[in-house]
């Protein structure tokens, strides 16, 4: 176990990490009341880092009513090219303290640097880039209508976006700063002001982050962020009646809550949840793209991915090679902590996320799966687990059921494109899916019939901020990304005009 001074970072950070943590509320550093913290650990050595404040119900009524404040203050009154300015600065203050942030991350979720420089904050300042422009695109229609009362009576019609209002916004801790920013940067756009709630287990990003918006000069009670417990903090957010529209991210479990929560108030909800995404490759995929599969589709951020494509789907005679391929590819894998470029799986998340990936992985043998690769923790005090390949797992296999959101592929063989249809869509979830083959005809078959929100073609994982991202089925409701993300955070009103 190492101390946070023995991390592998550069003096900004550990500064950062020694500072005593403050949540941004109403543009203040604020404590939580009980002076209740969370601590805050380093996966790869499973030491503790640093301690945040536990929000509760008292901050987030404080955070709910400075967003309040501030959606009919200054906020309200700047142009739509006044928050475009401000998103492209905050895009631009990203990238400025991006050694801090990506190292925060790496620290804190494990992930690779690597990952945490190209997607949380390279990513993420592209999304805020993005979603700028769409803080000047937002309009309306005009509409002829039919009706004529009191007769002679004429009527134009016209429809304008307003913003939703306040957001809660519920993020996860597998790309802890990329899901804030989806959330913050189109509501942002569309003139919408945040209380933000990141995960318990990384929450380090994300107070940075209110710091940074800060500084960059949004007005304040625009941004809020509040540290806490989920069932706390998360359920006081989402249940409270301040609030106009709820964005979570996380597990299906939790939007389930959430939804149910914000319908009590006529909340409006959108929900980004769990996946359980195949992976079918026909017979005349190109051998090549095994591996990308594997390591891209499956491996990347070790499977703590909504979109990881943990049911590999094999036609039946290519089968055996995909298998080995697949054994090849984790066996090789080099396990270690995030902050060595070479590492390529690095720690999950938390002791409970190791638990639990480990937990399942014991029950779907006993329930007559075979481990050919992995299926085992590391030695050592970080919260690894060994990139697995899962074979002969039934259908009804927890394995095959549940989402592991750990370093786990299980591989299954089919006959046909009907079947590889059924075996795909025999999931509650419909987060993504990819089809392999070099046949076009094989391949837009498959992406019409699969029910899945994103369809991949002889690749896995790959998001722009401009293709709508979001859930069939129990995967969530809502898209994020492009047009539709910004929509998510505005309210249509119609103006009828006698004349
Ligand atoms: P989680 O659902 O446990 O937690 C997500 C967030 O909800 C956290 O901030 C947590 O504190 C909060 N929360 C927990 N209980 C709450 C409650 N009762 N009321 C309000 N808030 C509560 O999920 P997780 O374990 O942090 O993340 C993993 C899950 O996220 C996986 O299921 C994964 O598929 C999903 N995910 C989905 C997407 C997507 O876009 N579809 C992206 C990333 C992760």
């Amino acid at each position: 176990v190492r101390s946070s001074s023995e991390l592998p970072v550069s003096e900004a950070t550990r500064t950062f990490l020694a500072a005593e943590h403050k949540m941004t509320i109403g543009g203040r550093d604020v404590a939580a009341a009980s002076g209740a913290t969370i601590p805050v650990y380093d996966p790869a050595a499973g030491g503790t880092i640093a301690a945040v404040p536990a929000g509760g119900k008292a901050e987030v009524d404080a955070a709910v009513q400075e967003a309040r404040k501030a959606l009919s203050g200054p906020w309200s009154k700047l142009r739509p090219t006044d928050r475009e300015r401000l998103l492209l600065k905050l895009a631009d203050a990203l990238e400025a303290d991006g050694t801090l942030l990506a190292e925060l991350e790496t620290a804190n979720n494990g992930q690779s640097i690597g990952i945490a420089r190209a997607i949380e904050v390279g990513a993420s300042a592209e999304h805020l880039r993005y979603m700028a422009g769409w803080a000047t695109k937002i309009y309306g229609q005009t509409l002829d209508v039919s009706i004529a009362v009191p007769p002679g009576t004429r009527y134009r019609a016209m429809t304008r976006k307003e913003p939703v209002g306040v957001v809660g916004a519920i993020v996860p801790w597998n790309f802890p700063l990329s899901m804030a920013i989806w959330k913050i940067a189109p509501a942002l756009a569309a003139g919408c002001t945040i209380v933000l709630k990141p995960a318990e287990e990384t929450p380090l990003t994300a107070l940075r982050l209110g710091q940074i918006i800060r500084e960059v000069g949004f007005p304040e009670g625009v941004v809020n962020v509040v540290t806490g417990y989920g069932h706390e903090a998360g359920a006081a957010l989402a249940s409270h009646p301040g609030i106009d529209k709820v964005a979570f991210t996380g597990s299906t479990e939790v939007g389930k809550i959430i939804g149910r929560a914000a319908v009590d108030n006529m909340t409006r909800f959108s929900l980004e949840l769990g996946g359980k995404s195949p992976m079918v490759m026909f017979d005349d995929m190109n051998p090549d793209l095994i591996g990308t599969a594997a390591a891209i589709g499956v491996y990347f951020n070790q499977g703590q991915v909504c979109t990881c494509g943990s049911r590999v789907l094999v036609q039946k005679s290519i089968y055996d090679k995909v298998a080995e391929a697949f054994v090849g590819v984790a066996n090789t894998l080099k396990i270690g902590s995030g902050f060595d470029l070479a590492n390529q799986i690095n720690p999950l998340v938390s002791k409970k996320q190791q638990s639990r990936v480990l937990g399942l992985i014991e029950k779907g043998v006993s329930e007559g799966a075979r481990v050919a690769a992995g299926g085992a923790a590391t030695d050592g005090n970080g919260f690894f687990v060994k990139p697995t390949v899962i074979l002969g797992a039934q259908p009804d296999n927890i394995l095959v059921r549940e989402e592991i959101f750990g370093p786990v592929a299980a591989l299954m063989p089919f006959d046909d494109m009907d079947d590889a249809i059924r075996q795909a869509n025999d999931t509650v979830y419909g987060l993504s899916a990819s089809v392999w083959s070099r046949d076009i005809n094989r391949c837009f078959s498959f992406a019409d019939a699969v029910k899945a929100g994103t369809v991949w073609v002889n690749m896995h994982n790959v998001v722009d901020p401009n293709m709508p991202f979001g859930g069939f089925k129990q995967s969530g409701i809502g898209r994020e990304h492009g047009a539709t993300a910004v929509d998510n955070y505005l309210e249509t009103k119609s103006i009828c005009v006698a004349f």
